[in-house]
């Protein structure tokens, strides 16, 4: 099968939120067939429709073989590593894994939603999605940085996050970082993907 472009959400707001983020990608970067391209930088985000302490948030660029399906089961497999409960719906959680993108796929089955269906109404999905492809265009043709505006308001902070090395894109020509148009003026540290869908 040919390698698509996916992106993974990552969020933690139970236990040790940065080991647990950092522990996560560590596995993202063993899946087979699978390679990081890119990580976001981190964000401290305040929960949304949900209580408890505020999220650490961040999204991952995969370049993966595997099919969505697959790469779902893997996501929970992880997911269940880092000892995730779901007591109920929105429950803080020590890891919570959604497959935001899978190339250009547009899925509905009983088990996977693909484009994730909020991916559009959550700041701490946005930014960082935003940092890794400003330019990004979803399967129904509308750019994503056009959500921006509605979720401003939302609360959400760049943190450093604890080891560089895990968060710089993978592979990268050096010299041609080109800026990213960070919504609400913010810098990044990283440049964007530029082999985005
Ligand atoms: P949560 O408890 O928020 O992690 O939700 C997990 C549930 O959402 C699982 O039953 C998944 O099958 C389902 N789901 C549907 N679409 C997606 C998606 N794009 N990413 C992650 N989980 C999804």
């Amino acid at each position: 099968m040919r390698a698509v472009r996916a992106y993974v959400g990552l969020g933690a707001n139970l236990g040790d939120a940065r080991a647990q983020l950092a522990g996560a990608l560590e596995s993202l970067a063993r899946l087979p067939q699978t390679t990081v391209a890119a990580v976001s930088p981190w964000f401290r985000t305040a929960p949304v429709d949900a209580d408890g302490p505020d999220y650490l948030n961040a999204v991952a660029a995969l370049t993966t073989a595997l099919h969505a399906d697959a790469l779902l089961a893997a996501l929970h497999a992880i997911e269940q590593a880092f000892d995730r409960q779901r007591p109920y719906r929105n429950a803080p959680r020590t890891l919570d894994l959604d497959l935001l993108l899978y190339g250009d796929a547009v899925i509905a089955t009983p088990t996977l939603t693909v484009p994730h269906p909020r991916l559009t109404e959550r700041a701490f999905v946005l930014r960082p999605l935003l940092a890794l492809a400003p330019d990004l265009v979803l399967p129904g043709g509308h750019r994503l940085d056009a959500f921006w505006p509605a979720v401003a308001d939302q609360r959400i902070d760049e943190v450093c996050p604890p080891n560089v090395a895990q968060t710089t894109p993978a592979g990268r020509a050096p010299g041609r970082p080109k800026p990213a148009r960070i919504p609400s003026g913010d810098r990044s540290v990283y440049p964007p993907d530029e082999g985005s869908t």
